[in-house]
């Protein structure tokens, strides 16, 4: 038997078993071997019975000594077992596992079993109660070792028709029966990365799952986080190389004049930082190769500038240029933008939207030079004549397959694009690591500070007050509330009402209801108006999270805030501040927002900088929830932890690139088995 042995021939299961397994996706030896523990038990050593509720899990093994099945409510029910130390000491209480509406595990548990259980104790009356623990049943083994009890044991994930137990003695089978010699090491062991030397992927697959110590768990893990980075990182690399592979072009003109018209004409300089990031565009654009470039600045840094100079390079080149947003509100602002700055440069400009499709194109008088849209424009089949460069803003809000699609399109523009750094430098490799990295780490000088405060909606009143007397300075407000999904009817409704309370507590000031379902042409007016400052409060949902300057307004509230997450309260915020005035940002809590929701307010209270909140937010929450895997295309990660295995993430880079270097297509007899480990990565990146 091999890794690749199909279920159907693994021998001694019955045809219960493989449904069981074939139904959790499970097709080969290997993929039962690669199903690696969630967490381990010490089973040499439990813990002893908790006299008081903890935080933390306990992991005990008592025997029951008493059982019940209630019924309460409509066909409700509870289960309970309550189970003793099997030495009492004159200390221990006994502890009560606790089910609900689970009724089929009171016929898994008798008096006189012998249980482990893990879970966090809780106090219910006098009683300290386990809810839904992790549990098994200690039968004695009569397997040889010990496969459950007396070691370290592995508890693996679950799905519907696989249980702990059957699962555990499989794998313990399996990793006897399939031959060392049958578990090669894919990593070549002449690399400089310390997790794959220490052992060989036959060992590391043996101590993973049944580890002789705490030091061998370890390196395990490492030996496989370490397999997962690099099978990312190879693919990441893989795709540079893709992009890098087709015929590019060079799209900047040897002179500047339409760069030079725009800056002397702009009413500020560009920052240092701005400018290194326009020298590294620049140098990209003259090169023959493609260009895929990040630019990562935080709100407020002076994206848009970057990418307008980079646009007029390659229209001086005798390029078209296209400049997509995320929304249409964004799209509609850089073409005023655009149009306002490059109004003596005398180019053709046009704005595609939805509501907006041809009409502009009747007026220019040629094909359009800076095209401007939402990232409809990848796939509502525009037509570029000869696209030299697509922009594309808040990079975030794309998918990694709409980048593809982009870069697909016949000729192979130069790409760049620009996000506002909602992901930690950490992740930076991973998520964009096909990409160079241009960064804008300074903010435009003269900025008014912004303050941000944390109080209760019961406070909404004071904070009325507080907005009314910086209108009558001439100030805005943007005051945004949270429509998590905006086709929810009742949350519209909700919007709606407040918006009228807020046009009553801040009469005779105009005030404005936007959000996502206002139909196009109204959506535009209304910001025209609160550009032009006609409106002096935008009641909003997240319509304005990106994008939107109107370095006017200077005070935001937002309500619920708890229900936001960091990322997008830093985006939100990242709407005032953008004047020369002091800003203040109130968020509004209800009064039941959790501890752990307060503390990510607190966050926001302590900075204003978009990577330590992100180190936060990543903290808070870990990457997946951060990144969401279908967005970032990033996959899920067994063992693999981007935030602390950073130098395996860096080693694993080192050694996909040093690979590739050597062996482009992987068709060296020795790459074949690296093949496989990327499919199963791709697989999941496209999932
Ligand atoms: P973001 O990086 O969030 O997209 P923007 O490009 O919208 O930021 O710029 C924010 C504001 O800063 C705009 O009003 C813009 O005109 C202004 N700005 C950009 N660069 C500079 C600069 N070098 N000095 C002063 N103001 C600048
Ligand atoms: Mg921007």
């Amino acid at each position: 038997m091999d890794l690749t042995t199909p279920l159907a021939d693994i021998p001694k299961l019955n045809t219960r078993e493989r449904t069981g397994l074939a139904k959790a996706g499970f097709q080969t030896a290997g993929d039962i071997l690669t199903h690696f523990p969630r967490r381990y038990e010490d089973r040499r050593q439990f813990d002893s019975f908790p006299n008081a509720p903890s935080n933390n899990p306990f992991c005990i093994n008592g025997i029951v000594t008493d059982r019940s099945l209630r019924r309460f409510g409509r066909g409700k029910q509870i289960f309970e077992a309550t189970i003793e130390e099997s030495e009492p000491t004159a200390l221990s209480n006994p502890v009560v596992l606790r089910w609900f509406n689970l009724p089929w595990i009171h016929k898994n548990i008798s008096v006189d079993h012998e249980v482990i259980a893990y879970g966090k104790p809780k106090l219910a009356g006098k009683r300290l109660v386990i809810d839904h623990p992790e549990y098994e049943i200690i039968k004695p083994d009569f397997e040889g070792p010990s496969i459950h009890i007396d070691r370290i044991t592995p508890i693996y994930p679950l799905t519907a028709g696989v249980s702990q137990r059957p699962l555990r003695t499989l794998i313990h089978r399996l990793l006897h029966e399939v031959e060392a010699g049958a578990i090669p090491d894919l990593l070549p062991h002449t690399t400089n990365a310390s997790a794959i030397q220490e052992l060989t992927r036959y060992d590391a697959l043996h101590q993973i799952h049944f580890p002789d110590d705490e030091d061998q768990k370890t390196a395990a893990r490492r030996y496989f986080a370490f397999e997962e980075f690099f099978a990312l990182q190879l693919n990441v690399a893989r795709r540079r190389l893709h992009y890098l592979s087709q015929p590019g072009a060079s799209h900047a003109a040897a002179e500047s004049h339409l760069l030079n018209d725009w800056l002397a004409d702009l009413p500020f300089a560009l920052t240092g930082a701005q400018e290194r990031a326009v020298d590294e565009i620049r140098r990209d654009l003259q090169s023959d190769l493609p260009m895929h470039r990040l630019l990562q600045g935080d709100v407020g840094s002076g994206k848009t500038a970057v990418a307008i100079a980079a646009m007029l390079d390659v229209v001086e080149a005798g390029y078209q240029a296209a400049f997509m947003a995320p929304t249409q509100i964004l799209a509609e602002q850089h073409f005023l933008t655009l149009q306002k700055q490059l109004a003596k440069l005398d180019l053709r400009i046009s704005l595609r939207t939805s509501s907006k499709k041809e009409d502009d194109f009747l007026e220019l008088q040629g094909a359009p030079q800076i095209i401007v849209g939402t990232h409809a424009l990848l796939h509502d089949g525009v037509s570029f004549d000869n696209l030299g460069l697509a922009v594309i803003d808040e990079q975030h809000k794309f998918g990694v397959a709409q980048r593809a699609a982009l870069i697909e399109q016949g000729t192979v523009p130069d790409v760049l694009v620009m996000t506002a750094t909602p992901i930690p430098r950490t992740l930076t490799m991973t998520v964009y690591g096909d990409l160079d990295v241009s960064i804008i780490d300074e903010l435009p000088a003269g900025r008014g500070k912004i303050v941000t405060a944390v109080r209760p909606t019961a406070k909404t009143k004071e904070a009325a007050k507080f907005i009314r007397e910086h209108l009558e300075q001439d100030r805005q407000t943007y005051i945004v509330y949270p429509l998590i999904d905006e086709s929810e009817t009742l949350n519209l409704k909700a919007a709606t009402t407040e918006y009228e309370n807020w046009a009553k507590r801040l009469d005779p000031f105009e005030v404005a209801l936007l959000h996502g379902r206002i139909p196009p042409e109204d959506k535009e007016t209304i910001m025209t108006h609160f550009r032009d400052g006609r409106i002096a409060a935008l009641v909003a949902t997240t319509v304005i999270e990106v994008g939107v300057d109107v370095p006017n307004a200077n005070i935001m509230i937002i309500d619920n805030a708890e229900r936001f997450g960091l990322a997008q309260l830093h985006q939100l915020r990242g709407r005032i501040g953008r004047g020369a005035h002091k800003s203040y940002c109130i968020l509004l809590h209800g009064p039941k927002a959790s501890e752990e929701a307060l503390e990510k307010l607190a966050v926001l209270e302590g900075t204003t900088d978009g990577f330590e909140i992100a180190e936060a937010d990543l903290k808070l929450r870990g990457p997946g929830e951060l990144l969401g895997t279908a967005q970032s295309g990033l996959p899920g990660l067994q063992l693999g932890d981007l935030l602390h295995d950073t130098t395996l993430v860096k080693e694993a880079r080192v050694l996909a690139d040093h690979i590739l270097d050597d062996d482009p297509d992987l068709k060296k007899a020795e790459h074949q088995a690296l093949k496989s480990l990327l499919e199963r990565t791709e697989e999941s990146l496209v999932a």
